[in-house]
């Protein structure tokens, strides 16, 4: 588990497990990847990728808000077979990390991208699987979503969640909760947002899907404004005492960028 105090602000990383992945669906080649000096070990292993599935939590003043949980697995997460189980092993996870389900009141997304725990199978359809949260999205990305709905689980998911009235949007430099800023991009998809906690932290979403892309250039295969993103990135590494976090990223999942690399944020 990561710990980040930021001040009244605490950044809680629930982790269910970190993984060496092909590079390819980070938009990456093994080359790319190898290519990278300071990749292996800790962000990388030989031409793979590491990834983690986990949930950043922002806590601050008895509020828990859940950042992109544990995206990109749609497949594994909610197979009919298994998605018990994932469940489970994630309810346990974020009662052992001090904040349990039923604590979290807001799921915070960077982009609609897919479904992770946004939403849970119920049925034959969906149900917010922290029983006690509102979904929080851009609202470019809401109406993104609205003027060209996903098919199948992705599109049913959020339809099931707006239909249930528990969707709220906010805008390009909102506070989301006090002290944590939203800041629309785009770039990687027309609704992508970063966060920004004070000056202290940013949560980049997926304009940095992995640590690697911090060092490989414009990714053509990730965004659609590939060099506007890795000029936003750039400009973000310049300042070395801004906590830098990644959705997806593996372990410890945070890193600050000194001296032209990573440095990975201490994880307790
Ligand atoms: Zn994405």
């Amino acid at each position: 588990m990561t710990v980040i105090d930021l001040g009244d602000v605490r950044l809680t990383r629930v982790l269910y497990l970190d993984a060496t992945i092909d590079p390819a669906p980070v938009g990456l080649t093994a080359d790319e990847v190898r290519a990278v000096t300071w990749g292996a070990p800790q962000w990388a292993d030989d031409g793979q990728v590491r990834a983690a599935s986990c949930v950043w939590v922002i806590s601050d003043g008895g509020r828990h808000v859940a950042v992109d949980p544990s995206g990109n697995i749609d497949e594994i997460l909610h197979d009919q077979a298994s998605t018990a189980a994932h469940q489970a092993a994630y309810a346990a996870a974020f009662a052992a990390a001090g904040t349990p389900i039923e604590s979290v009141d807001t799921v915070l997304l960077s982009h609609i991208e897919s479904i992770g725990l946004s939403a849970v199978r119920d049925g034959d359809g969906w149900r917010p699987f922290f029983p006690n949260a509102r979904l929080s999205i851009n609202d470019r990305a809401f109406a993104a979503f609205e003027a060209d709905r996903p098919l199948g689980d992705l599109g049913d998911a959020f339809l099931a969640l707006i239909d249930a009235d528990l969707v709220d949007t906010f805008g390009d430099g909102d506070e989301v909760l006090p002290g944590v800023s939203a800041e629309w991009t785009g770039m990687h998809n027309p609704g992508h947002c970063a966060f920004h906690v004070g000056r202290s932290a940013t949560f980049v979403g997926h304009l940095a899907v992995s640590p690697l892309h911090l060092g490989t250039g414009p990714c053509p295969p990730q965004h659609a404004e590939p060099e506007a993103a890795w000029r936003w990135l750039q400009a973000l590494v310049t300042d070395p005492e801004r906590i830098i976090i990644g959705p997806l990223w593996p372990s410890p999942g945070a890193l600050r960028w000194r001296s032209g690399q990573p440095e990975p944020v201490d994880a307790r």
